[in-house]
């Protein structure tokens, strides 16, 4: 299965993408996790990604490209995989298509989860709470939804054109949640 998760930030796509890759036994490769873990350790991309993460902004396509060909690469994703926050402008969309078609396999599916505007700043400020997360401010959650609603809610157009978006509501419990993606991929077709 190669899979894409997709929503706005708050969307719950980081605890499903958990769920919904154990079930198919594929690994859930998360570009914020991977930037997150890079800031930790000060590696040059930490270094470079910090600044656009902490102002809510992205990562320039290039870096963040570069950074997915490398982790796709990798033995574990040859089954498949699940994305968990890539892509996120028509670029990498673009970039996307290039590295799958490479391998000469075909993306099966686009889950793009929704939740209420109001819901989704109401997670995140408690997720600010709870996780201290560094770009859980007032200022920033509401500049990464915006880039959201710019950059990445076109890419939901694209790929419903393509025929291979389902849309799966995020409200309510997570377990709930999960059992309505697992209910709607399981039947999509496996390459
Ligand atoms: P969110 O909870 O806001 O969806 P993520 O944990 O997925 O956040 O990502 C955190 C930050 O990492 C983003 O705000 C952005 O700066 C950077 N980032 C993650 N994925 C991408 C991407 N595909 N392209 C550019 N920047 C990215």
């Amino acid at each position: 299965m190669r899979l894409i998760l997709m929503g706005p930030p708050g969307a719950g796509k980081g605890t499903q993408a958990r769920f919904v890759a154990d079930h198919f036994g594929v690994p859930a490769i998360s570009t914020g996790d991977i930037f997150r873990a890079n800031v930790s350790r000060g590696t040059p991309l930490g270094i470079e990604a910090q600044r656009y993460m902490d102002a809510g902004e992205y990562v320039p396509d290039e870096v963040t490209n570069k950074m997915v060909r490398n982790r796709i690469d990798e033995d574990d994703a040859k089954p498949g995989f699940l994305l968990d926050g890539y892509p996120r402008t028509l670029a990498q969309v673009t970039e996307l298509d290039g590295m799958i078609a490479f391998t000469g396999h075909r993306l099966d599916a686009v889950v793009v989860l929704t939740v209420d505007p109001e819901e989704l700043v109401q997670r995140l400020i408690h997720r600010a709470q709870t996780d201290g997360r560094a770009d859980d401010t007032e200022d920033v959650i509401r500049r990464r939804q915006e880039v959201y609603a710019e950059q990445t809610a076109p890419l939901i157009e694209v790929y419903r054109g393509r025929g291979i978006c389902i849309e799966v509501d995020g409200m309510g419990e997570v377990d709930d949640v999960t059992t309505r993606i697992f209910d709607a991929l399981d039947v999509v077709p496996q390459s």
